[in-house]
């Protein structure tokens, strides 16, 4: 029987999910390694993240003290109407980072040698007690836990759950960011530290703003983040808005600099046409238009004897819960706490998951409940 108090853990991806796997576990004694498939540094150009609790507690567990604030408050909540004015405000403090944010502030608490970049994960073996890993370079390593946290296509997962694969919902997200200098005042005036959202019947338009892309919450040097929620059907619709500007089909999602001439040109008529003053001016000001599906997924199970699923691996929710980064968080949190008295490492694993797997279907649940709702699509029994 061997004990949970410390031991070698292997992640597999080194986004923020790993990160808080990585930092939190090295924090409790553990020693750690990261393996990320991409060779060159992780880039999303910093789009936004609501700041959540839970990241803020794995921050402190992991003994991360960031130098300064890690993102920018919004006082109200205002919903706009088509010609600008104002349906509803609501007073309703709360904060927005970005990725690129949370992911420098992770990394500078993990030690750079034991972060694996070009390491793609193909093979896994579990023995009695150990996992061994195999990567596409013929790199190899073995843990006491190898941790899955390789995102909503995970490789973990299709190994230990062949043939799961998250579902499209129906829609999609478009996405931008712009300097807060680009602004014009005309439009700042209503956006500028608030959530603001335009709610039509298929159609939801949001921002909020978030950190430069240095990390400065600093006036003048923060971004706005836009997002806007349209309906695309399955086929050639959906096709089209994820063909990129080559003519390949992604599978999930065209990144900044990608998007297709004509799409990016059909969005910003689709602006002019359906969007209020202040929210299409962040669309016609932005350079690089950015689309994601909307997907959903949940795992039976996370842990697999010594093999574990966590974040987008384990559950993709909508992103109206605000919540994918905040349960990467709790995972690992949790995890620490279940293994941190020492006991039976299986028994601990299988505690951990009764918790997760609970926790990552309400949210799940509730996300789809509400983006169907939002989006005017039919609940299925
Ligand atoms: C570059 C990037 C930018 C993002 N930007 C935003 C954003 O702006 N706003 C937002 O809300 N969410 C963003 N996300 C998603 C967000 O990180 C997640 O929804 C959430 O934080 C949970 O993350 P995760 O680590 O579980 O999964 P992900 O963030 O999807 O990370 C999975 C990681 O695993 C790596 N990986 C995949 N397969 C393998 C393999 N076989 N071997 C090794 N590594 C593998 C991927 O390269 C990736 O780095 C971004 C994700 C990435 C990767």
């Amino acid at each position: 029987m061997s004990t949970s108090a410390s031991g070698k853990a292997l992640i597999i991806g080194g986004s923020l999910g790993g990160l808080f796997m990585a930092t939190l576990l090295r924090a409790s004694g553990w020693e750690v390694d990261v393996y990320e498939r991409s060779a060159a540094e992780l880039d999303s150009r910093g789009g936004g993240i609501v700041l959540q609790p839970d990241v803020l507690q794995a921050l402190r567990y992991a003994g991360i003290r960031p130098s300064h604030a890690l993102g920018v408050m919004s006082r109200e909540r205002l919903y706009l109407r088509r010609d600008g004015s104002i349906a509803h405000q609501q007073l309703m403090p709360q904060m927005q980072t970005s990725w690129n944010t949370l992911y420098n502030t992770l990394m500078a608490g993990f030690p750079e040698a034991r972060y694996h970049r070009g390491a793609e994960l193909v093979e896994l073996t579990q023995h009695e007690q150990r996992v061994s890993a195999r990567f596409a370079d013929g790199r190899e390593a073995e843990g006491d836990l190898l941790i899955g946290a390789d995102g909503a296509g995970s490789t973990v997962r299709h190994l230990v759950l062949p043939g799961m694969q998250p579902s499209y919902s129906g829609y999609v997200v478009w996405r931008g960011l712009i300097e807060e200098r680009q602004l014009p005042e005309s439009a700042a005036y209503l956006l500028r530290e608030n959530f603001v959202f335009q709610q039509d019947p298929q159609s939801l338009m949001l921002e909020y703003m978030v950190p430069g892309l240095d990390g400065s919450v600093a006036d003048q040097q923060r971004r706005y983040n836009w997002l806007w929620y349209l309906k695309a059907a399955k086929g050639a619709q959906l096709d089209g808005v994820l063909t990129d500007r080559d003519g390949v089909r992604r599978n999930h999602s065209v990144p900044p600099g990608s998007l297709a001439p004509e799409r990016d040109a059909w969005l910003r008529d689709m602006a002019q046409q359906k969007l209020n003053p202040a929210l299409r001016s962040l669309v016609e000001l932005t350079d690089d238009i950015f689309v994601q599906a909307i997907q959903d997924f949940q795992v039976p199970k996370m842990v697999f004897n010594r093999v574990l699923l966590t974040g987008d691996a384990a559950f993709v929710p909508r992103p109206h819960t605000a919540g994918s980064t905040a349960k990467a968080a709790a995972n690992a949190l949790a995890l620490v706490q279940a293994l941190k008295n020492g006991g039976d490492l299986d028994a601990a694993l299988l505690v951990w998951q009764q918790r997760q797997l609970l926790e990552g279907a309400r949210m799940s649940d509730w996300g789809m409940e509400m983006g169907n709702r939002i989006m005017g699509i039919a609940q299925s029994a």
